[in-house]
């Protein structure tokens, strides 16, 4: 029987919408399967976006897209439990802004849906369908939907990769939790508090004691009228952590240096979704096979570089580069679709973020970064700023006498270890 598309996706997210835009564009007949009622529903993330990855595909990018606000400050804090040291940056020529799934992602839909792709919303894909043990199809609501190639965007919670044994199963290493809450606040009061101006818009990271001394950190984007507030912590971190990781949103809201920017801000929505944070040794040796290819959180690409998770724009060179393979593989079918894939990977920005990055995961397992470095730095602030009847010491001396309590060789290692992996 003849294929009833060139190309099934499972999953209409970043990565799903990107590579249906860009072989609809090339002439294939693609459907893109999605399981929400519209694109965008159940999908989740802090919300910053690097613009550079879809300004080549969709050149009126910056435009169109329905943008919050652009990052132009940059905050950094180290937390304790009640103290926060906070480094500050103007940023204007930023290239980064804050989405709203909600929004972005139909926009980006329909932007593949006005390239000639088919979206089919509101549908589960079940199984995959394979014939001649080759995957050869989907399987929803009991119907046989064919293809030449099926690529599965089915986000972190990658159920049918596992289930057909594409994937690995998951385990806890890797893989973290992001916890989310968006607030209403007024656009005024918003640019107040944050000392934003017109579209301007603020990040705001935060590391150190956010899960106790476990890893984990939590990050706030400013929207045009609201704020995205969340959580990112590894599943070993709530597993061995002092709280629920219910209570751990909450505990930050309450955080003294929080809790004034977010009065009376109401919140509008709450949601957790999995992060695969794991970096290139998550990434799975094997990335297609006789008609299928996994792309996006489905291939294990989001990166989290320690100041920022970067999911996003990791998912749309992915797709990329799967849209290349599998263009190339439909025009000639006897190079394995796989070979095209590595090919393309290796050759995109995608596999150098993924090598660049790949001792970030190990370092941000080490406890000093929420232990002790936020301590360390809370009471050097607090020596630089203070005055009595002694005379001030010097800084070196401030330094070393709080290195001294720290140990020396280890303060040396983790500067060394750090510098390196970031
Ligand atoms: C709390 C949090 C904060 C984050 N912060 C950032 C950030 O600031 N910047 C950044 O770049 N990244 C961030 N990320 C990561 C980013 O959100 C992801 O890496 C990105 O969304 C991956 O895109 P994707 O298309 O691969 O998967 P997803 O966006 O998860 O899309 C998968 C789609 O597949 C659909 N689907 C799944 N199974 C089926 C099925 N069987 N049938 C039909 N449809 C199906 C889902 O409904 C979904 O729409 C964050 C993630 C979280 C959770």
């Amino acid at each position: 029987m003849a294929d009833d598309f060139d190309l099934i996706i499972i999953g209409a997210g970043i990565a799903g919408s990107t590579c249906a835009l860009l072989c609809a564009r090339a002439g294939l007949s693609v459907l893109f399967v999605e399981r929400g009622e519209q694109p965008g529903c159940k999908n989740l993330s802090g919300g910053r976006l690097y613009g550079y990855a879809f300004t080549d595909i969709l050149p009126d990018f910056l435009t169109k897209a329905p943008l919050e606000r652009q990052i132009t400050r940059e905050n950094f804090s180290l937390l304790t439990t009640d103290n926060a040291t906070t480094l500050c940056a103007e940023n204007p020529a930023s290239a980064s802004w804050s989405v709203l799934r909600a929004r972005f992602d139909p926009w980006l839909a329909a932007e593949a849906e006005a390239a000639g792709a088919q979206l089919l919303c509101g549908v589960t894909v079940d199984a995959l369908h394979e014939e001649n043990q080759r995957v050869a199809g989907v399987v929803c609501d009991g119907e046989v939907l064919k293809a030449k190639v099926v690529v599965l965007a089915e986000g972190a919670n990658s159920l049918l990769a596992e289930q057909h044994g594409l994937l690995p199963r998951r385990s806890f290493n890797g893989m973290a939790l992001g916890i989310k809450e968006t607030l209403a606040l007024d656009a005024a009061r918003l640019e107040e508090r944050f000392h934003l101006e017109g579209n301007e818009g603020a990040a705001w990271l935060f590391s150190g004691q956010i899960c106790g001394t476990k890893p984990a950190g939590a990050f706030l984007y400013t929207n045009k009228q609201s704020l995205s507030l969340g959580i990112v912590a590894p599943l070993t971190s709530l597993r061995e952590g002092p709280a629920a990781a219910s209570s751990l949103l909450e505990n930050l809201k309450n955080h003294p240096s929080l809790r004034p920017l977010l009065r009376d801000a109401q919140t509008l929505e709450y949601g957790a979704h999995l992060v695969p944070e794991g970096g290139l040794s998550s990434v799975p040796l094997q990335k297609a096979g006789e008609g299928w290819l996994l792309v996006g959180d489905s291939l294990r690409t989001c990166i989290n570089t320690g100041v920022t998770v970067r999911g996003m724009d990791m998912a749309v060179l992915g797709a990329k580069a799967a849209a290349q393979a599998i263009i190339g593989h439909v025009q000639s079918p006897q190079i394995p679709l796989q070979l095209q894939y590595e090919q393309q990977i290796a050759a995109s920005v995608l596999w150098q973020q993924l090598q660049r990055y790949r001792h970030v995961p190990a370092l941000l397992q080490s406890e000093a970064w929420y232990r002790q470095w936020p301590v360390f730095a809370q009471r050097v602030m607090q020596d630089l700023t203070r005055a009595d009847p002694e005379v001030t010491p010097p800084l070196w001396r401030m330094l070393l006498r709080h290195a001294l309590r720290f140990g020396p060789a280890r303060l040396s290692a983790e500067i060394v270890r750090s510098l390196r992996c970031l």
